[in-house]
């Protein structure tokens, strides 16, 4: 069945939501609701239904995820670029890029990172282009990102109500042929372990090692971290323990580069940010002291502080340079990844600049464009007719800490969301994720592993102009492939 959704009545609907709620809270396809009590939890905001994805396009991001982790590693191994454009960046945004470089130049220890072992976990995220049916590319994440446990889940949910005719409740037969499951969990899971494979050979440590996990406190998307701790733990033994920045300094202890979780004294052989990427985080010169010990110790990163700053908007607007990219990548590779690629401008002296200054300023033109500074987390970017006037307050030194992109306009669907169970039935717009877990030598260059890691899908209401699930714009989906 190809790009259409299913047509139930009002006692259909109503089997199917109460099935769908049911399987969730049985699965652990949960969130805390905003303003929680640890016992009482709530269903994940999904769709009904999984929206179409073309198959090629699909398949499109799966083959160039690879060699996009292998041009940020590269790029991070390089070191020289990244550090002239974060240093550039750091004059206009000197309380968080520039903070963290600082961090990053404390760490180093005669001008070396103390571990060059660095394991990514990155997040492509893309838009279908309704237009060409092709992806192209939103984002490319570094640090933090999340969904690895509810998408899994959310294609099983989609699944299972497939196989159970709850999407034609009078034939009970199966609507679609094809709802690809991502294995998420499992795959990020396989990357940490990889990661901690790599420490215990290579550091060889006297006691157990544990995976540190950096979260925000009171998270309320702590099922999508708790299934990926489960699954470290059921496929490869490995631990998993949590803390926020506030409590690094006084639950952590480093002796001789070592690394240690202080109750236990298990040795931490990899620390994994599940936090700590916006400025919000960093309230006091704690945060920061726990960002430089968590940082300067044999503890493989994920991220290390440069493969973070590698995440910059204005790298991922320099790699649409072909010569840029024909840097880090081969020929072949270059074509492919540039496929995936709209027009993204510099807002700076260059003659691209100079075009994008006037083409932002344009009370027409601007409609194609949003403008982003170098910020993560959502909730940051100005969009279309908001731009001119957005610019026209912004001190024009400060222009060139931002990137302006062309929007990217992808199909709508009559999906349907449902949210602390009630259903929404409005258009809904989505955004792919796709994965890629990748450990590499920041000296040396060296790629121990590469792999592909599983897929997301995010939807939200076609009226909003951003999806953060969390912030209450958007759901977690599923695609069926056409
Ligand atoms: P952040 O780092 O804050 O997540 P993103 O670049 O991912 O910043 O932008 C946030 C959201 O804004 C995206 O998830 C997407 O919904 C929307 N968005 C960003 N860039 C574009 C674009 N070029 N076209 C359409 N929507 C976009
Ligand atoms: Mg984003």
């Amino acid at each position: 069945m190809s790009g259409t959704f299913p047509a139930l009545d009002e006692r259909g609907q109503k089997e199917l939501v109460g099935a769908l709620l049911q399987w969730s809270l049985a699965n652990g396809l949960t969130m805390y609701p905003p303003e929680f009590n640890a016992y009482l939890v709530a269903h994940a905001p999904v769709t009904l239904f999984p929206t179409p994805m073309p198959k090629q396009a699909f398949e499109l991001g799966l083959q160039v995820q690879k060699e996009f982790n292998k041009v940020y590693a590269n790029i991070v191994a390089e070191k020289k670029w990244l550090n002239e454009v974060v240093e550039t960046l750091s004059t206009y945004d000197p309380e968080f890029t520039g903070k963290l470089f600082e961090v990053y130049q404390k760490s180093l220890v005669d001008g070396k990172s103390v571990q060059p072992v660095s394991l990514g976990l990155f997040r492509l995220d893309y838009m279908l282009d309704q237009v060409k049916n092709e992806i192209k590319q939103i984002e490319f994440n570094t640090v933090s990102v999340l969904f690895g446990g509810l998408s899994t889940r959310v294609g099983q949910l989609h699944q299972y109500l497939n196989k159970l005719g709850y999407y034609d409740r009078d034939y009970l037969y199966e609507f679609y042929d094809d709802i690809p499951v991502s294995s998420l969990d499992h795959d990020l899971a396989r990357g940490l372990a990889q990661a901690n494979e790599h420490y215990r050979n290579v550091c060889s440590p006297s006691t157990t090692t544990v995976v540190l996990v950096i979260v925000q406190p009171n998270e309320r998307n702590c099922f999508d971290q708790r299934h990926l701790e489960y699954a470290l733990l059921s496929d490869h033994g490995v631990k998993l323990v949590r803390m926020t920045l506030e409590e690094v300094m006084k639950s952590t202890t480093v002796r001789e580069t070592r690394l240690y979780a202080k109750q236990t004294m298990d040795e931490i052989s990899v620390v994994y940010f599940r936090a700590g990427y916006g400025p919000d985080e960093y309230t006091t010169t704690n945060h920061w002291d726990a960002r430089l010990t968590l940082e300067k110790n044999l503890a493989i990163k994920c991220p290390s502080l440069l493969t973070q700053l590698s995440g910059a908007k204005k790298i991922q607007q320099e790699l649409t340079n072909e010569g840029i990219l024909k840097h880090y990548v081969d020929e072949k590779g270059a074509v492919d990844l540039a496929k995936t690629f709209v027009k993204i401008y510099p807002l700076d002296d260059s003659t691209q600049g100079l075009e994008a200054q006037k083409l932002a300023q344009d009370p027409e033109q601007c409609e194609r464009f949003v403008l982003k500074p170098q910020r993560e987390g959502g909730g940051n970017n100005i969009y279309k007719k908001d731009i001119p006037e957005y610019l026209a307050k912004l001190p024009k030194d400060q222009w060139q800490a931002y990137i302006l992109m062309e929007i990217i306009n992808p199909a709508t669907h009559k999906n349907k969301i449902i949210r602390l169970g009630k259903v929404y039935d409005e258009e809904i717009l989505s955004e792919l994720g796709i994965f890629g877990t990748i450990l590499f030598n920041e000296d040396s260059g060296d790629i121990y592993q590469n792999d592909n890691a599983g897929f997301l899908l995010r939807s939200k209401f076609s009226s909003s102009n951003e999806g953060g699930v969390a912030a209450g714009f958007g759901c977690v989906d599923n695609i069926h492939l056409v």
